[in-house]
């Protein structure tokens, strides 16, 4: 193996691995008791889980063991599992999933409906085109093989049966891919199952999808840091508050790559199978739903400032959108 090899790997370990280690996505500040938190690489990304207090520390692992057995089911590169299963069979036939997994798929499929396909779950085969997680990049995707890919795309071709709780994929050249959905997810489900322990004050942190469960203290929430995408240190720019809510960010800085000069990143745009261009450099989405936050924040960023906020006011849902001027618009937060 050439040593340029061998340093754009471990550059990229440090990029997927270490970075978000020490640099935190969002920052979680100030809080005046003793936290605990426990970390594990999953879902591929760093995920840790905090508590305030001594006795709620023995709830962490079982909390990191359910959430294991979820990636199992929905990592769609994972051989068996059962996003791996639904695109093996599309064009050909419906395929029976876990009740869990059956919900986060109707999730997403009504998502991508109200965000007016800004989100869709269908767009696995073109994300595979670009590659983003790959080291090298000699060339760009064709784009006529880009454009017949996204022909496929479109919503209807995820047929769901809830009776039989089946999914199919219409089209043979669909592949469904929840990666801008199960984090959020499942930072609620581990949140979830913290409670139903008794668990009162917890952080959970998928990669950024954050969960706040209960409150900081009583009558006042938690304090989220939110990144800032220009700050090599991981900094924050400013903070959001958030108590019972996920708190998700979506930005083109989190993985991309550059060819000829100009960077390409992995939110893309559904109409043109390329990488979203908006005026968003980083949005922020608040809800106590966790697969909504961490779709929303997806569609937003697709959608630009206007459309993003009009979109979480008509949810109700809390956003805060940093613009390309280096403007901070916030909607009920
Ligand atoms: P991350 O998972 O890095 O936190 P997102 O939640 O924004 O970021 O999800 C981005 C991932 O979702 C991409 O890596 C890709 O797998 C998938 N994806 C990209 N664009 C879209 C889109 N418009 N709608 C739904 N999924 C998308
Ligand atoms: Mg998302």
């Amino acid at each position: 193996m050439s040593s340029f090899i061998v340093a754009a790997r471990i550059r990229e370990m440090l990029r997927k691995w270490l970075f978000p280690l020490f640099f935190t996505f969002l920052v979680l500040v100030s809080c005046s008791d003793e936290p605990y938190a426990e970390y594990e690489l999953m879902m591929d990304t760093q995920c840790s889980i905090t508590v305030y207090e001594t006795s709620d520390r023995q709830y962490i692992e079982p909390v990191f063991a359910s959430l294991r057995a979820f990636e199992e089911k929905v990592d769609r590169f994972r051989e068996g599992s059962d996003i791996w299963r639904i695109n093996e069979c599309a064009g050909l036939c419906p395929v029976e999933v876990d009740s869990e997994v059956f919900d986060l798929i109707s999730m997403a499929k009504d998502f991508s409906l109200a965000t007016g396909g800004a989100f869709n779950p269908l767009l696995g085969a073109i994300s595979d085109l670009w590659g983003f997680d790959r080291i090298e990049h000699e060339s760009l995707p064709d784009e006529g093989e880009i454009a017949k890919l996204l022909e496929a795309t479109i919503i209807d071709n995820l047929v769901l049966d809830e009776e039989k709780m089946t999914v199919f994929l219409a089209d043979s050249r669909c592949r469904l891919d929840l990666g801008a959905i199960a984090k959020g997810y499942a930072s609620q489900k581990a949140a979830d199952l913290l409670s139903s322990y008794g668990v009162d004050r917890a952080i959970v942190n998928l990669g950024g999808n954050v969960y706040t469960v209960g409150e900081k203290e009583r009558g006042r929430a938690w304090t989220v840091g939110i990144q800032n995408p220009n700050a090599e240190t991981g900094g924050y720019f400013t903070t959001v508050e958030s108590s019972d809510s996920a708190v998700v960010t979506s930005g083109a800085y989190q993985r991309n790559f550059s060819f000829e000069g100009k960077t390409y990143h992995h939110i893309l745009d559904p109409a043109t199978g390329w990488s979203a261009e908006s005026d968003i450099t980083s949005v922020t989405v608040i809800s106590p739903d966790g697969a909504q936050a961490d779709a929303f924040s997806t569609a937003c960023f697709v959608l630009g400032s206007e459309e993003a906020l009009e979109l979480c006011a008509s949810y109700g849902l809390g956003c805060l959108v940093l613009t390309s001027e280096g403007e901070v618009l916030r909607l009920g937060c």
